[in-house]
Formats: structure tokens, C-alpha cells, sequence
């Protein structure tokens, strides 16, 4: 039996930042895994994957259809796609990144299990593995993140009909690929292929894509990658999906059945908690499976803890890396506190999509007054040099005290201008500070400033 002050269930960025800021602070932790590699879904078969696959299709892409424009001649015809060299880019990526996460468990001096966590009673830990053991500790943090939601008559055989594990890892371009889902995963990866040349239908039971999202942004959205050729089905129930011989057919309610050669289920996701044993410890959890905590983190049970996706909030890796850095000092400290106004939230298509704080919809909703202020790309200089003049930033002030509510952003880079919008909201800055603050020149960034200046009616280049 060994013994730790805490153990943490689940090494994605929840639970590896977790147990890498609980050893900062001198705490002797643990952390089991299932998986060989650490980094979980993110690292794995979700963010960093997605992102490299991201950059080399749009990189085939330019170089078939935009370097003319540029005065880069080159017979387009003579692009060629090597998709074995680009997915093994991708795992060549995901492999060091993984690396990298026991290379800081070596540094904090974290002891590491293979194998699955349950929790036997508060304080207790059995690693199911080849090696089975039984943990001792003060504290438990879950944090084993989420799976793909299933979908009642979509027959998923993680083959022709997969989650997006099996769509960063497509052995050959589909010649046609249904996406069932026109959220976040669903457009990322249904853009990936696309670009490298599979006719993408998107099917969503909304009568809009990226649901959460600021709604006059996502319409831009709809509009741009429309043009870039993907097809969008709005309104569609689906109600099946099955293979048949190596294609897949999938119904709808009162439309024609779509026969693809691969179909990409991405309705959501939902939390890990099997084989947990949480009834048996009496950790709570709601009807979605969502485990119920405190502003520290803590169970219903005292000494247990949970953060990132497999409790309520976005699912995302910086929400809960955020948490994973809150609930160890709350820990220690006693106190802790993440700002979920400030947590930005990006879709990585091309244009990116960013926002951070409310979207004018949840203002008008909640009667909040409001000013906005919105600018262009192609009314700026940098966007016209890099010829990315699609889209434009939104700046929304409260009506009165002028304070930044939200910032949403659809334009090339809009991922890292962000960055500035979630520090203001941080701050508790007004659009005056930024609209006051010098933004090099020339610089996307200066998008951003000048929406802020149009919160006033007092954009410059506009
Ligand atoms: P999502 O919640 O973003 O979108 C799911 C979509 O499926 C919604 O538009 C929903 O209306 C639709 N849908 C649900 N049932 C349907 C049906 N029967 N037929 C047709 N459409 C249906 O979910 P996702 O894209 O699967 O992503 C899962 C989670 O992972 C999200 O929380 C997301 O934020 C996160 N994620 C984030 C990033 C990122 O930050 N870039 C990338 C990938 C995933």
C-alpha cells in the first residue's frame, strides 16, 4: 500500500496540472492513467491532433488554390497529397507533446500509475492495472474528462462510422464525409478534409451551426465556410446511421437518406464517470452524469474532488487546466478562484472563430444595456498584406459604466487576439482602455482597438 497526500484520477490537463501545481506547493502526489501516454484526450486524439491536421490541410490548400494570388507560380495540378506523411506529422507531434508531460511529472517528482483509478472509500485508491495497487491519501481529485456522446440509431463501429478519434486518422480522403453535429468538433474536422478534398455535408438539428456561440458571428461563420465548399443541412433530425458494404447510409425524419463513405459523429460529449464507484462513495452527480462540487472543487464528499469536463461548465482544455491549477491551491490554501467571464473559447477553423465573455444574444436576454462596437478585417492594413480581409471583431460595453461584456472575433488569427479581450475582461477594463491602448501598427490587433473605438462611433480606418 502507498501512500500520497493526493491522488489525482486522470492525466489530461485538468489532471496533470493539476498534480504539477499540488507538487509545486510540496504536496507528494500521484497520478494514474489509463492510457500509456499522458496528455489525455487533448494531447492525444482531441486538440493537439486536430490542430496539426488543421495546419497541413489549409497549407495543401493555399498551395493548390491561393499562392497565385500572391505571385507564387506553380501548376497547381502538380500538388500532390501525401496523407501517410501529414498523419505522421500529427502522431510525430502528439508523441513528443505526450513525452513532455513524464518529463514534468520527472521534474515535480510525481509518481505515476498505468492503469484505471476507482475510488474505494475517501482516501482510498485502487489502481486497476496490470499491477493492481492499493493508494492511500489525504485528498482525490477526479478529473477523467469525457467521451463522445452516442446518438440513438447512429451505429458507431470506430471505422467508417466514428468520433473524432477516427477522424484525425482517416487512412484515405472520403469521397464524401457526412458530419452529424455543426459544433465545435464537427466544423474543425469536417475543414480538414474538405480542404484535402472530400465533399462535406453537415447535418445539425438546430436551424444554426456552433449553438453557444454569438449568433451574428456564427452566421458570418455559416456564410464563409459555405463558400469554401462544405454543405450545411440546418433543421435535420437525425435518426440513423448504419455501414452498408463500404459505404454508410444515414436517415433522417422526412428527408431522403445520404449515403457517405465515412461519417463523423460529433453531438456533444459526456462526462467519464464509470467504474468510478461514485455511488458506492456517494459522490453526487446530476441527470447528465456531471459530478457536482463546490467553488473548491469538492464532492459531496469531503477529501474528494472533481474538475474539467466530467463536471458542469465548456469542455475545454484551458477551463480545465484552469480548475486543475485552482483545486490544488484550494487544497493547500483553503481558498481558490477561477474567473469563468474570462475563459475564452476558440474554434480553429480558417477563419478562426474566438469569443470571450457574454455574446449579445445572452445580453439581450438577460436585459443587460449594452453598446457595441464592430470592425472590419478588410478595413485593416495587415489583413489586406497576409490577403485574410474575411471577417471582423465585435466589441459589446455595458450601455453605462462602459465595461468590456464580451468580444467575439471571426477573422484570420482571431485565437490569439483573444487573448487581449480576456485580459481586459479580467481586469475589469472598459472599451476606452483598450480603444486607449497603442496596438503596433500594422497589426491585426489593431482590429480589435478599433472595434473598441467603435463602441463610441469613433473607428478611425472605418
Ligand atoms: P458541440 O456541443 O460543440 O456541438 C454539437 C452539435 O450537435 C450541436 O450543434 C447540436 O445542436 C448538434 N446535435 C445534437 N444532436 C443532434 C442530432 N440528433 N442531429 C444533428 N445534430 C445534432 O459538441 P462537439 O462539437 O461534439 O464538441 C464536444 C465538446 O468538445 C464541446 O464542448 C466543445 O467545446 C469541445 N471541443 C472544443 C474544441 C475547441 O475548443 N476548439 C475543439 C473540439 C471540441
Amino acid at each position: 500500500m502507498k501512500e500520497h497526500d493526493l491522488v489525482v484520477i486522470g492525466g489530461g490537463p485538468g489532471g496533470y496540472v493539476a498534480a504539477i501545481r499540488a507538487a509545486q506547493l510540496g504536496l507528494n502526489v500521484a497520478c494514474i492513467e489509463k492510457e500509456s501516454a499522458l496528455g489525455g484526450t487533448c494531447l492525444r486524439v482531441g486538440c493537439i491532433p486536430s490542430k496539426a491536421m488543421l495546419e497541413s490541410s489549409e497549407l495543401f490548400q493555399m498551395a493548390k488554390n491561393h499562392l497565385a494570388e500572391h505571385g507564387v507560380s506553380i501548376n497547381a495540378d502538380s500538388v500532390k497529397l501525401d496523407l501517410p506523411a501529414m498523419l505522421k506529422r500529427k502522431d510525430g507531434i502528439v508523441s513528443q507533446l505526450t513525452k513532455g508531460i513524464d518529463g514534468l511529472f520527472r521534474k515535480n517528482k510525481i509518481t505515476r500509475y498505468l492503469g484505471h483509478g476507482k475510488i474505494v472509500a475517501p482516501g482510498k485508491v485502487l489502481v486497476e492495472g496490470a499491477q493492481p495497487e492499493e493508494l492511500v491519501c489525504k485528498n482525490i481529485v477526479i478529473a477523467t474528462g469525457s467521451k463522445s456522446a452516442p446518438l440513438k440509431g447512429v451505429e458507431v463501429d470506430n471505422d467508417r462510422i466514428g468520433t473524432s478519434t477516427e477522424a484525425l486518422a482517416f487512412p484515405e480522403v472520403p469521397g464524401t464525409m457526412v458530419v452529424i453535429g455543426a459544433g465545435v468538433i464537427g466544423l474543425e474536422l469536417g475543414c480538414v478534409w474538405s480542404r484535402l478534398g472530400a465533399k462535406v455535408i453537415v447535418l445539425e438539428y438546430l436551424d444554426r451551426i456552433l449553438p453557444g456561440m454569438d449568433s451574428e458571428i456564427a452566421t458570418e461563420a455559416q456564410k464563409i465556410f459555405t463558400k469554401q465548399g462544405i454543405e450545411f443541412r440546418l433543421g435535420m433530425k437525425v435518426t440513423g446511421a448504419k455501414v452498408s458494404g463500404k459505404k454508410c447510409v444515414v436517415t433522417c425524419e422526412g428527408a431522403e437518406p445520404i449515403t457517405a463513405d465515412r461519417v463523423l459523429l460529433a453531438v456533444g460529449r459526456i462526462p467519464n464517470t464509470e467504474n468510478l464507484n461514485l455511488d458506492g462513495v456517494h459522490v453526487a452527480y446530476d441527470n447528465r452524469g456531471r459530478i457536482q462540487v463546490d467553488q473548491h472543487f469538492q464532492t459531496t464528499i469531503p477529501g474528494i474532488y472533481a474538475i474539467g469536463d466530467v463536471i458542469g461548465g465548456a469542455m475545454l482544455a484551458h477551463k480545465a487546466e484552469e480548475e486543475g491549477m485552482a483545486v490544488a491551491e484550494g487544497i493547500v490554501w483553503g481558498h481558490c478562484h477561477v474567473n469563468y467571464d474570462a475563459i475564452p473559447a476558440i474554434v480553429y477553423t480558417h477563419p478562426e472563430i474566438a469569443s470571450v465573455g457574454k455574446t449579445e444574444d445572452q445580453l439581450k436576454e438577460a436585459g443587460v444595456p449594452y453598446k457595441k462596437g464592430s470592425f472590419p478585417y478588410m478595413a485593416n492594413g495587415r489583413a489586406k498584406a497576409i490577403a485574410a480581409s474575411e471577417g471582423r471583431a465585435k466589441v459589446l460595453a455595458h450601455a453605462e459604466t462602459d465595461r468590456v461584456l464580451g468580444v467575439h472575433i471571426i477573422g484570420a488569427h482571431a485565437g490569439d487576439l483573444i487573448a487581449e479581450a480576456a485580459l481586459a475582461i479580467e481586469f475589469g477594463a472598459s472599451s476606452e482602455d483598450i480603444a486607449r491602448t497603442s496596438h503596433a501598427h500594422p497589426t491585426l490587433a489593431e482590429i480589435v482597438k478599433e472595434a473598441a473605438l467603435a463602441v463610441d462611433g469613433r473607428a478611425i480606418h472605418f
